[in-house]
This record gives structure tokens, C-alpha cells and sequence, in this order.
């Protein structure tokens, strides 16, 4: 991704793409001190533009750092970023860190806080599986305890584990795996959060040690308009198996039907493909 043409935003200015370089010293490359945001332009307008900036700033403050750009300012950002490379359909990446600077050590208070935004175009997230129904792996690590991290913001330290297990994945054939809890409960994917179907009614884990997704409250916003019940729970790895339909839902993405998790088959049903249309029709309005 870094040899193309277009500009990059960063720290205020519209940089060459080529040119958006970082010093090796920089604190985030070495202590996972950068907070991000995944978005998606519709039509030329970002969907949850200002909820995706408040979130950025309340993933830094989680970090014990500030972004030196007010959430106005990331707005005006964002709809440049678009302008300025042509974009109307477009995935856009804001990133924060810390950099290099006076300190070298865990420490990091005196070092400068940047802010980069990109954007580009951006094609189903899982492929054919959006149609199809994405195969998932189960992760051989767990989501961490709120004690343990801070599981709330969207930071890059909670992310390593991500990689891993969707390479893990990637390697048996899958699109992504499945995480556990540190308790055991069923949590969330790589970069998605999960619903499931049964008898007509939508479960999906309690949001209490992940990532409470922009598009999961969206989607359990709409599903309860439409008066379909909603079970925010406790849901355990036995229970895969009663489930009759699955998707996950993200930034990127967005609403995908899942056709299996590990043994267990899903149906790729009519209330999955609904909530995928009706997604579809709300972010494009
Ligand atoms: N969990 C993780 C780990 C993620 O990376 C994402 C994508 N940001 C999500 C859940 C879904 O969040 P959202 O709907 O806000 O994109």
C-alpha cells in the first residue's frame, strides 16, 4: 500500500502518498502506542463520520495520549482526503500514534502525537463470501479481560493477536477466525463482531471485553425497529451448534453472511440477507 499515487493527510498537510514515511524511532512501532478508525464512504459521505472521529479520540485518551486536532478538525480531514483523490466509494484509515522524539523508553509523554488520514478503494472485506457465507476458523487465543487491556478502544496493541490467528485461519482455507473470551464465551472475530439466528430471534455476545462495533449497534438499532427480538448474552461455544444463521458485521465488513465456524453449518437464510440489504439501503440513504 505504500507505492501508488494520490495524497495522504498528514499532520495537517496533504502529503504525496509515496512520501507519508515515519521515523524507525517512533514510539508506536516499538510500545503499540497507535489508536485507529476504520471507515467507509457511501455516495461521497462517510457513514458515522463523527462517531468514527469521537471514537479515535476516545481510543487515544485510553492510551494516555491526546490527538493535537480537534473532532471538527478530523471531520474537515477526512472529506479533503476524499476530495482531493477523487473518492466518492472509498474505505478511509485515520491513524494516531506516538513518535519519535525526547524519550526512548516505555515512557513517552514528552514525544509529539501525529495523526495521518487515507483513503482508498476498498471491495468487499471477505470477497465472494458476502454472498456465499465466510468460512471461520476458531483462534487459538482469547479476547482479554477489561482488567487486563483496554478493550474498548480500537489500538493497535489489541490487534496482534488478531493477525496471527487470521493467518492461522488464511492457512486452513478460512476467512477469519473466531475468538473466545478469557472466560471462554464467545466473543468476536478478527476484526468483526458476530450475530447468530435461532427460531427466528438474533443472540449475539455481550460487547463487554471487545470492540462495541459501529455497525453491530447499528444493526441491533434496526433489528430492534423492526421488532425482532435481540439477546445481548453470555453465549457459549456449545451453543454453536443450535444456531440456524450467523453473520458478522464491521466497518469493512459490513454486514457478511457466515456458512461455517469450525463444524457447525449456518444456513445462509433470509434474516441474514435481510439485515445485509437493509444495511446496504441505510448507508448508501
Ligand atoms: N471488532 C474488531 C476487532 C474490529 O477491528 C472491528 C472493526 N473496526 C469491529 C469489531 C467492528 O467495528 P465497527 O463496526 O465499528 O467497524
Amino acid at each position: 500500500y505504500d507505492d501508488r499515487d494520490g495524497k495522504i493527510w498528514f499532520d495537517g498537510q496533504m502529503v504525496d502518498w509515496r512520501a507519508a514515511n515515519v521515523h524507525v524511532l517512533s514510539h508506536a512501532m516499538h510500545y503499540a502506542s497507535s489508536v485507529f478508525e476504520g471507515e467507509r464512504a457511501y455516495n461521497g459521505k462517510i457513514f458515522l463520520s463523527r462517531e468514527h472521529s469521537e471514537r479515535l479520540h476516545f481510543s487515544a485518551g485510553e492510551l494516555d495520549f491526546e490527538i493535537p486536532y480537534t473532532v471538527d478538525e478530523i471531520e474537515a480531514a477526512k472529506a479533503q482526503v476524499l476530495q482531493v483523490n477523487g473518492l466518492t466509494d472509498a474505505y478511509v484509515r485515520a491513524v494516531a500514534w506516538r513518535g519519535a522524539g525526547e524519550d526512548m523508553g516505555v515512557a513517552s509523554a514528552r514525544n509529539p502525537v501525529h495523526l495521518a488520514i487515507a483513503a482508498w478503494e476498498w471491495g468487499n472485506y471477505y470477497g465472494d463470501a458476502k454472498t456465499k457465507g465466510a468460512k471461520i476458523d476458531i483462534a487459538k487465543w482469547k479476547r482479554p479481560s477489561p482488567e487486563t487491556i483496554p478493550v474498548h478502544a480500537k489500538a493497535a496493541g489489541l490487534y496482534m493477536i488478531c493477525t496471527t490467528s487470521k493467518h492461522a485461519a488464511e492457512a486452513k482455507g478460512c476467512s477469519d477466525a473466531l475468538f473466545m473470551d478469557w472466560r471462554g464465551y464467545v466473543a468476536e472475530c478478527t476484526g468483526a463482531n458476530i450475530f447468530f439466528v435461532k427460531d427466528g430471534e438474533v443472540h449475539t455476545p455481550m460487547a463487554d471485553c471487545f470492540l462495541n462495533g459501529l455497525t453491530r449497534q447499528t444493526v441491533i438499532g434496526r433489528l430492534k425497529e423492526k421488532q425482532i427480538k435481540v439477546h445481548e448474552r453470555v453465549i457459549m461455544p456449545n451453543e454453536l451448534e443450535s444456531f440456524e444463521q450467523c453473520w458478522l458485521t464491521g466497518t469493512a465488513a459490513e454486514v457478511t453472511p457466515v456458512g461455517q465456524i469450525g463444524d457447525y453449518n449456518f444456513e445462509v437464510g433470509s434474516l441474514v440477507l435481510d439485515v445485509a440489504d437493509d444495511y446496504e439501503k441505510l448507508v448508501r440513504a
